[in-house]
């Protein structure tokens, strides 16, 4: 079969933008035309302001340099994410869930020893805050950039203002000869075989394509609303469905952190991105638990004068996917194909992964169609492993205070293999094994595993004495060295 000649995305939010950059990347040479529409009238979602380091891949695949996007985008370097309050646990009460590279080897292992040595009822320090480089440049808010070529680095990601990312992608995409309609898709018509036939515009035109992708938001107004395709919550697993967003200010002359804080609060947790230019800061919550406005007051609260007069952005958030995210001659990329809650800020991740997955199934095979089955199991797959590991922080969390933490803490939906993966790491069984049974399909990889049992304090109570290789404090005093060669100011990096 030949490549698709034409293909329309509806949608002109950070899914579409980043979809219409990587089809026309890779097809334009094949002769492939990529047209995107946007409504003026729908807005886009306007959150979404922290990635994981496969973003970096983004970008070095579109050869787009970081001192070109990252100053038009407000970004900052993310070291990673920290935790306070999810656990009540002595010495754990906050923790950090690091980026990690060549330079944590060594205190990485000791960590890891640390840490089984604890869950065998051992006295060990297992804090992952005290033993990553990328928790140490974050203390010190430094960026995960060498000053000088001193050896390897150590891996980071991004934040940045999600509507300039979208304008700087929609430039980027329309400078590769992506075309940008204006208009509002009123309806859309099928072939008898039921594909997609066009897209009917509210201004009068009619797009045909040949293959149609999906980046219309929650409502999927493609593969949900023409194509039906059934919808499969995770509402069993994970309680949160609301969010409120509310911008602050950076305080004069201060230095720009240079990780994610999601702080537990009584009902959900709150996050704060640190931009070039500002805050953002979010509450995510479920309604089962709290109002709308109660939340309001409970974030507004807890962000302190900051907040006082700042305006506050509320959002229902449909947390699940679809069965199929590829079904007929549509595909759904972004929200329409599904979202998990943002605690580990991984929707950016999942909307690149599809799109790559993509791209090679149509490769492997032509440009048929026979690897649509295989695709679709494969991005199950991937959603499936990050929902467990988001469960995992909630099923850990030891708070009392609330309703809101007990029910997550005793929901008992979650999948065998988290059941399993917890029951062999409480048990004192071999942990390593597991992660290896289940291999890639866990999507994370063994030290965020680590982090995050250990983080939130997962051991057994009544410690005995042992010697351990190094304590906290001694590994902190060695990442503290290591910091001052390794990492530089955000402001003196971009001479800001
Ligand atoms: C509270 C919250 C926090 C989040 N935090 C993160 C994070 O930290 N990291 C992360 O990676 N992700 C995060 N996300 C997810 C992230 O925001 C989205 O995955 C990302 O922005 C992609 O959204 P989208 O493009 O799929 O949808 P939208 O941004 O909703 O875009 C939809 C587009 O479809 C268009 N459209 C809709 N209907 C029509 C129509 N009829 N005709 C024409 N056009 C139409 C709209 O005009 C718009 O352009 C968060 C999401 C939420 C809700």
């Amino acid at each position: 079969m030949t490549p698709p000649k034409h293909i329309a995305i509806v949608g002109g939010g950070t899914a579409g933008w980043m979809t219409a950059n990587l089809l026309r990347h890779r097809w334009a040479a094949l002769g492939v035309a990529v047209t995107l529409i946007e409504s003026a009238d729908i807005g886009t979602i306007g959150v979404g302001e922290g990635s994981t380091p496969f973003l970096r891949h983004f970008f070095r695949t579109l050869g787009i340099a970081e001192r070109s996007w990252m100053p038009a985008c407000d970004a900052t370097y993310k070291c990673g994410i920290r935790f306070p309050g999810w656990s009540t646990v002595p010495g754990y009460e906050s923790y950090v869930h690091p980026f990690f590279g060549e330079p944590d080897r060594e205190l990485g292992n000791l960590f890891f020893t640390n840490a089984c040595l604890r869950r065998r009822g051992q006295a060990a320090d297992a804090n992952p805050q005290d033993f990553f480089l990328a928790a140490e440049l974050a203390r010190q808010r430094r960026a995960p950039i060498l000053q000088a070529d001193a050896g390897p680095g150590t891996d980071y990601a991004y934040h940045f203002d999600a509507g300039k990312l979208g304008t700087f992608l929609r430039t980027h995409a329309v400078g590769l000869g992506v075309r940008h309609v204006v208009d509002t898709v009123a309806r859309v018509s099928q072939q008898e075989n039921g594909d997609i036939a066009a897209v009917h515009l509210a201004g009068g035109a009619c797009i045909e394509a040949d293959l149609f992708v999906d980046c219309s938001g929650f409502r999927g107004l493609l593969i949900s609303e023409a194509l039906g395709e059934p919808f499969h919550p995770y509402r069993d697993n994970l309680f949160n469905d609301r969010a409120i967003a509310i911008p602050t200010a950076l305080a004069d002359g201060e230095d720009i952190p240079s990780e994610t804080v999601s702080t537990a609060l009584r009902h959900g947790w709150a996050w704060q991105i640190p931009l070039t230019a500002r805050y953002g800061n979010g509450y995510v919550y479920s309604s089962d638990f709290v109002s709308d406005d109660e939340a309001e007051r409970e974030l507004r609260a807890h962000l302190g004068p900051a907040a006082e007069g700042m305006p506050a952005r509320r959002l229902r958030m449909r947390v699940g996917r679809v069965h199929q995210h590829w079904r007929q001659n549509c595909v759904a990329i972004g929200l329409a194909q599904g979202f998990i809650e943002p605690l580990e800020a991984t929707a950016l991740m999942l909307i690149q992964l599809s799109v790559e997955q993509f791209i090679a199934a149509l490769e492997d095979d032509g440009f048929g169609r026979a690897r649509q089955e295989a695709f679709n199991e494969r991005v199950n797959a991937m959603f499936e492993g990050v929902r467990d590991y988001v469960v995992a922080h909630y099923q850990l969390n030891t708070r009392h205070d609330t309703d809101y933490w007990r029910a997550n803490r005793a929901n008992r939906h979650i999948s065998d293999r988290l059941a399993g993966l917890l029951a062999v790491w409480d048990g004192g069984g071999d942990f390593e094994a597991e992660l290896a049974r289940h291999g890639a399909g866990l999507m994370y990889l063994r030290p965020s595993w680590y982090a995050l049992l250990a983080g939130m304090g997962r051991f057994p109570a009544g410690l005995r004495a042992a010697p351990q290789a190094l304590t906290g404090p001694q590994a902190r005093a060695r990442l503290g060295q290591m910091a001052t060669a390794f990492g530089s100011h955000l402001r003196q990096l971009t001479g800001m």
